[in-house]
């Protein structure tokens, strides 16, 4: 057999020892009574250390190196070599000791953050953020992909990202948002959120959550919706796709809006090619185009006139009490405001890119330019106040609400990225369909969906999405476009 076959089937089995991993935590998340965690971390402990063994394995080392000399091979055979030496890399150049004084640090780190969170005291929290600070700077120095440390740990959630490409669109985009902050919130007659703070029966959001996502074409054949405290979207095979969704009564964006955009992932992972399944290119092809996929489908289609145009009667129809009196353009209006706040995840869309370079900014210092970790929570408030107009009035509401550092750095960005990618992904999609719109109105998604499928979900992570974005719109990532996407949508809502 040849090695290129052989490193196939070596990544095969380890693909599935991955997904194995993946219904551990699934059910955990899902099923598991709460008495039970003790045994549960010890099996998922188990797999990862037999995935790890197999990975730095000298087989590994040899097949890639085998593979690497053979001739003619095919795009996707590359692909599937430069993945498989990433893992390696990453596997045979961090000492294990190194990789579980991490994983103690961060477990313990995390007890202490909730405390820390809970009292808003940073000093709890400080020790063990300084020692997560200097252990992640080791790791980076060890793993070394460059050109810097930070760009070292931002590379993997992006593929192909350095800092300074990520710092030239940030700084793009950054006083563009600010203003356009600043004047949607100089506006007096502001949309507001009341129509959607009334009480909504769980069982009714339960059914229509489920209801949508079959409008969106997601594949219940492969795939099951269930409930858990924080919505996630996992895969357990190439053909098993699980989303979580919450329920909150009182707050009745919270599951509507969670389901659109887990079932975003869900359709990304429904949706590689056959050649790929149960392997390393059966991912996304970075975090933040994953997070296109889900920001695509949950602000440019959920929150736009057309689709509630479609489903605001089923909605007034299932909840009469509450929606009597509002006009679908009231009820618009209520799910897109635009709000300066102190917690990022509670941020709306146009926000949020600003919650985001805060803590890129913070991160670099952090990592590169040995800023003391007694100067975070005061910076944090400074740049709350240039970026935002807002200081958070606690640690809680500021530099303690992101579980994020409890585990590492250089994930923030991709989040933000995913708005931008979604945003000249999408302005592409229309050059072509411009008619797709008027689809949402009738309740029609399949148009859409199957635009993603050949141009993003098919590919998986065969091109690196520098190279997929310039793929598909024809250039570099523009944060021009999600201004313009901004400006065009929310100036309308708010009367400007
Ligand atoms: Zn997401």
């Amino acid at each position: 057999m040849n090695a290129m076959k052989e490193l196939w089937e070596h990544f095969n089995e380890i693909m599935r020892l991955y997904y194995i991993e993946a219904l551990l935590g699934w059910d955990q998340q899902v099923n598991m009574p709460k008495g039970s965690v003790k045994g549960r971390a010890e099996q998922i402990a188990l797999m990862r250390s037999l995935i790890h063994s197999r990975i730095k394995s000298d087989k590994t080392g040899k097949l890639i190196k085998d593979a690497e000399k053979l001739d003619g091979l095919s795009k996707i055979d590359l692909a599937m070599i430069r993945e498989a030496k990433r893992e390696y890399d990453q596997a045979t150049k961090i000492p294990d000791e190194l990789v579980s004084e991490i994983a103690r640090t961060s477990s313990l780190g995390h007890i202490e953050w909730e405390k820390a969170r809970e009292k808003s005291d940073f000093s709890i929290f400080k020790p063990y953020l300084e020692k997560i600070i200097k252990l992640r700077i080791e790791f980076a120095e060890k793993l070394d992909t460059g050109p810097t440390l930070y760009s070292t740990l931002l590379d993997l959630f992006e593929p192909g990202a350095t800092y300074d490409w990520i710092l030239k669109i940030f700084n793009g985009m950054k006083p563009k948002l600010v203003k356009i902050v600043d004047k949607l919130n100089s506006v007096s007659d502001k949309p507001n959120q009341s129509i959607l703070k009334k009480n909504y029966d769980p069982e009714k959001q339960w059914q229509l959550s489920l209801d949508i996502i079959k409008k969106l074409n997601f594949d219940f054949n492969t795939g099951r919706q269930d409930k858990a405290t924080h919505p996630f979207t996992t895969s357990l095979s190439s053909i098993d796709t699980r989303i979580t969704t919450r329920i909150r009564e009182d707050y009745l964006p919270d599951c509507l809006f969670s389901t659109i955009h887990e079932c975003g992932h869900a359709l990304y992972q429904m949706g590689f090619k056959e050649e790929i399944h149960e392997t390393l290119l059966a991912e996304g092809c970075s975090m933040g185009i994953h997070e296109s996929q889900s920001r695509m489908w949950e602000n440019f289609v959920g929150r736009s006139k057309e689709f509630w145009t479609y489903w605001y009667p089923i909605f007034q129809n299932a909840f009469p009490e509450n929606l009597k009196g509002y006009s679908m353009e009231d009820f618009h209006r209520s799910i897109n405001v635009v709000e300066p706040s102190f917690i990022r995840v509670d941020a709306d869309e146009v926000t949020y890119g600003l919650h985001v370079i805060l803590r890129f900014e913070l991160e670099k210092m952090i990592i590169e330019d040995n800023l003391q970790v007694d100067e975070l929570p005061g910076l944090w408030n400074e740049k709350m106040e240039e970026l935002l107009g807002i200081i958070p009035p606690n640690d809680r509401e500021g530099v303690l609400q992101d579980v994020h550092w409890t585990s590492g750095f250089g994930y923030f960005p991709s989040y933000s990225l995913g708005n931008l990618y979604a945003a000249q992904i999408y302005k592409d999609i229309l050059k072509t369909n411009p008619s797709l719109p008027q689809d949402y109105e009738k309740g029609e998604f399949s148009n859409l969906l199957n635009y993603l499928k050949e141009n993003v979900h098919q590919y998986g992570k065969i091109y690196k999405a520098p190279d997929l974005i310039k793929k598909i719109t024809g250039e570099d990532l523009n944060p021009d476009y999600f201004i313009k996407y901004v400006e065009d949508k929310y100036y309308p809502i708010y009367g400007i």
